[in-house]
């Protein structure tokens, strides 16, 4: 610091009085800044030695030093005559009444406190040494008499000197003060800073707990803490009540055994064991109480929290909810079982299958190779033919079985309601099952609780014949004395037909999985009765087409009742006279003025429908492919219809018909084929076909067909 004021001034002299070689360098470098030539004594001793050779303009001296301290240099510098003007600062620290009263005692001029101001100590010294005068001609010593600290004190100084030192004690206490201040504020400001920092840091704290609250009361997972030596459960998260289902107060200090179900406490004993020998549990399988009678199957992981010396003294717990979990392992298992099943059931289906179509493919063969001997009498050959018959029947139900059930099976079959007459339906099921019946001597009763309003309904007739047909050959099949009963009627706008019979029964057992496709082959004491166990899981997707139900009630024994329940949606027209599929009889119908044309390839189905149509004494024309079929449209303009087979060589069956509708749009062509699928059957009527008849089809239905365009 330089004080530019007393730049020009001559040097004054400081003669330096401290031990410290820090302290004095220090005080030396401040002097020299401030223009004063300085001196350096290590103690009161060397100083006086200093001073016998060169007298300086200030002394300033440090008070603890050995050898002699500042008080005592003092004391011989103001005792000195040659010294006693030389104005003398102590540094002190002026901490006790003693140093004041030692300082006056000694005769200091002033006084400093440590650690100083370098700017007030500067301005003192000047101060000091420009007034030199003032105060010795004030060098008048008082002689005070005090008791201070139970001591009785004699001090000599000059008034100049108690002021200087009083004012010295006074501005170093104020300095102090002021340093007090400075302090207590910077203090105050500090504590608010350090205030504001812990309120941050406790709210970050606060919200980062409450993040690991939410977390951990919201988390999927359950956890929970229990101490070791009392197995008892100190604390849990909100995912474990709610779950569990209980409040917090009767889990917490409870025993942990008491959260799992009774039924896996084995498996709890173990987990408990493991915890206990290792400190550590990994995917344990439980199940926790839930509810009362309730469990949840949970996988729990726990980790051991151990004291300094390494002892178990809790455990915390994680464990997840795997009901899920379980639910699909058990539908898996049972998928796995049921795909086991229907492959065993598959198989034996097909061996049986094998044997339901030798055996009638077997009498077919047979009686046609007999039919062949000329030797043979009417009667005999009526026998046989009614024997194929019998047999071809056979068949052509096992490929309509197995057709339906693809159907059913790729979802393409579909109800296609209609309005229709119920009874009449009801009266050909009749009709069709009577002679069954007769031949195996049973009783057929139709029990018609309708009411007499009840006449059409809105259903699709083709499902629901083929579902009751399906019960009622079983009911016939399945009785071998007494009868079955058909009992039609309504209730609460379902239709209900409940089909009775007194046969062999089905044991309670069966009764569920029946409706199972291919079941009837499990089932010993029905290979005797024959059958490929497809009529109930037909009926019943029929009657599920339908948005109804089937069920069976039976006693073995006794007999079975099947009631098949479909809604009952009555039209809102009436109509009294819908023919589903009435039966022809070639013998009445005289067509012999008409000309039809038959296209088709295999000579088997032309000669079979020639001798069909034989007695009604139509012309038939024949064409061996769809190309030829073309030309005769167009060139015989006789022609009445055609019945146009689709699998053809040359041009096939769809392509001739497109042809021909284009020149003879009004001629109605029939589409005849084997395959029976409903795209088949809508790719014909897209060709233009008028209508479509499905191989193998009855004397009746052809004659039926063609009565309906042969007009
Ligand atoms: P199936 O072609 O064998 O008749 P179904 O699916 O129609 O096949 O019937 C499955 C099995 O249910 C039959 O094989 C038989 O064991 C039993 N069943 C069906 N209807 C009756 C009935 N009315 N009386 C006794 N058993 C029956």
């Amino acid at each position: 610091m330089n004080t530019t004021g007393f730049g020009k001034r001559k040097k004054a002299e400081i003669l330096i009085v401290e031990d410290s070689l820090t302290q004095a360098e220090l005080l030396r470098q401040l002097l020299k800044e401030n223009n004063f030539n300085v001196t350096h004594a290590e103690n009161g001793k060397q100083a006086l030695s200093i001073l016998e050779k060169f007298i300086p303009d200030l002394v300033i001296s440090d008070i603890i030093m050995p050898e002699m301290d500042g008080y005592e240099l003092c004391t011989r510098i103001k005792t000195d005559e040659r010294l006693k003007d030389l104005p003398v600062i102590l540094l002190t620290t002026l901490t006790d009444p003693e140093d004041v009263l030692n300082g006056l005692t000694c005769g200091a001029d002033n006084f400093f406190t440590k650690p100083y101001q370098e700017d007030y100590l500067i301005s003192q010294i000047l101060q000091i040494i420009s007034q030199p005068k003032i105060q010795k001609n004030e060098n008048i010593r008082i002689m005070v008499e005090i008791f201070f600290a139970g001591k009785k004190r004699l001090i000599t100084a000059n008034q100049m000197q108690m002021l200087t030192l009083l004012l010295s004690t006074y501005e170093s206490a104020v300095m102090q003060n002021r340093q007090l201040l400075r302090t207590q504020e910077e203090l105050k400001q500090l504590n608010i800073t350090l205030e504001d920092k812990v309120n941050l840091r406790t709210a970050a704290l606060n919200e980062t707990m409450e993040k690991y609250l939410d977390l951990y009361n919201n988390s999927p997972s359950m956890f929970y803490s229990f101490e070791t030596s009392s197995r008892s459960i100190i604390e849990c998260n909100d995912t474990l009540i709610n779950l569990t289902g209980s409040k917090r107060i009767d889990i917490i200090g409870e025993n942990i055994f008491l959260l799992y179900h009774p039924d896996s406490h084995k498996e709890a004993t173990r987990f408990w064991e493991t915890f206990v020998k290792t400190g550590e549990v990994r995917n344990f399988e439980l199940e926790l109480r839930s509810g009362p009678g309730g469990k949840i199957p949970v996988l729990i992981n726990v980790a051991a929290v151990r004291d300094v010396n390494g002892e178990i003294i809790s455990g915390r717990v994680v464990m997840q909810d795997i009901t899920a979990r379980k639910l699909v392992e058990k539908e898996l298992l049972a998928s796995k079982e049921k795909a086991e099943e229907s492959d065993k059931l598959k198989s034996a289906f097909l061996a049986n299958m094998s044997h339901e179509i030798r055996t009638p493919l077997n009498g077919i063969l047979g009686f046609s190779d007999l039919l062949k001997d000329p030797s043979l009498d009417e009667k005999v050959k009526v026998d046989f033919i009614n024997t194929i018959d019998k047999c071809s029947n056979q068949l052509l139900h096992i490929v309509t079985d197995i057709i339906d059930i693809s159907k059913i099976e790729s979802g393409v079959d579909k109800a296609k309601p209609v309005v229709f007459n119920l009874l009449e339906l009801i009266h050909e099921t009749q009709a069709f099952f009577q002679p069954l019946a007769d031949l195996k001597n049973l009783k057929i009763i139709f029990m018609n609780n309708l009411p007499s309003s009840l006449v059409n309904i809105f259903s699709d007739p083709i499902k629901l014949r083929n579902a009751l047909n399906n019960i009622i050959d079983n009911a016939i099949k399945f009785t071998d004395k007494g009868g079955i009963e058909i009992n039609i009627s309504d209730n609460n706008n379902f239709l209900l037909f409940k089909i009775s019979d007194s046969g062999i029964g089905i044991e309670p057992a069966f009764q569920k999985i029946i409706f199972d496709r291919f079941r009837q082959v499990e089932l010993s004491n029905t290979r005797d009765y024959g059958g490929n166990g497809l009529g109930l899981s037909l009926a019943k997707s029929f009657t599920e087409l339908l948005g109804g139900s089937v069920e069976v009630d039976s006693s073995i024994g006794e007999g079975s009742t099947f009631t098949i329940s479909i809604p009952l949606v009555r039209p809102e027209i009436n109509i009294t006279d819908i023919k589903i599929n009435e039966p022809g009889n070639s013998a009445e119908i005289a067509w012999s003025k008409k000309t039809i044309l038959l296209a088709e390839d295999e000579e088997s189905n032309s000669n079979l429908i020639k001798m069909i149509l034989k007695s009604s004494g139509v012309n038939i024309l024949f064409a061996e492919n769809g190309s030829q079929a073309v030309d005769l449209c167009r060139n015989e303009k006789g022609i009445s219809m055609v019945l146009m087979d689709i699998k053809m060589p040359v041009m096939d069956g769809l392509a001739a018909t497109r042809l021909i509708k284009s020149f003879r749009n009004s001629l109605p062509i029939i589409a005849t084929t084997a395959y029976a699928d409903i795209n088949d059957k809508q790719m014909c009527f897209d060709a233009g076909c008028n209508d479509y008849l499905s191989k193998p089809f009855r004397k009746g239905d052809l004659i039926n067909m063609i009565s309906k365009y042969l007009v």
